[in-house]
């Protein structure tokens, strides 16, 4: 049978969330129909249009914000240094750490020409304008080939501006994600940090 037309319409919404499969979506729709009061039925549509309408990204550093940035604007933070991260999953896993106080730069990803990712697809631009004399540039990205290509590639637009440049050092195999370094390996990653220039 087909399914009535109003949980026909949440399954194939659920579908369009990651990971979520016809089967996932279905038990979802199910349980949304059956076990959810309507009430946080309600509540939880309202939270779906609330991010949408609310947030959006810090025109600095990328980070997701509600009013001011969290991160440029808060004056705890040391403004002298940016750690330049690929998303916001690298940035949380940095700031989990509690070890991160200074300012980010959420680059949106990694250049990788196999995936038709250019430079200019990236925030790489605003990056090297807020390059200057009093900031230190903390390059975090992944030790896989993408992440070194991003971070040379970056090293060479940086090499004639006068601003420290250093990488994070990898106690991490090549090729592992960030996220899955426990707090301890990026804590020595960011205190061993090498030079660049
Ligand atoms: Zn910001």
């Amino acid at each position: 049978m087909n399914l009535p037309k109003p949980l026909n319409d949440l399954v194939e919404n659920l579908k369009r969330l990651p990971g979520i499969g016809n089967k996932t979506a279905l038990r979802l729709a199910l349980f949304i129909l059956n076990d959810l009061e309507k009430e946080e039925a309600a509540s939880l549509s309202e939270a779906l249009i609330s991010v949408k309408e609310n947030l959006s990204f810090c025109e600095i550093c990328g980070v997701i914000k509600e009013d001011a940035c969290p991160i440029c604007q808060d004056n705890k933070r040391d403004q002298s240094t940016i750690m330049v991260v690929e998303t916001i999953k690298d940035l949380l896993v940095f700031e989990n750490t509690n070890n991160y106080f200074g300012l980010y730069h959420i680059l949106g990803g990694t250049i990788d020409f196999s995936k038709g990712i250019e430079p200019d697809d990236l925030k790489i631009d605003s990056l090297i304008k807020r390059a200057n004399s009093n900031k230190e540039i903390i390059l975090a990205l992944n030790g896989a080939v993408d992440g070194q290509l991003t971070s040379n590639y970056i090293e060479e637009l940086l090499k004639d501006k006068d601003v420290t440049l250093s990488k994070i050092a990898y106690g991490l195999p090549v090729g592992a994600d960030l996220s899955f370094a426990d707090d301890k390996t990026l804590k020595v990653a960011l205190q061993n940090r090498m030079k660049v220039k």
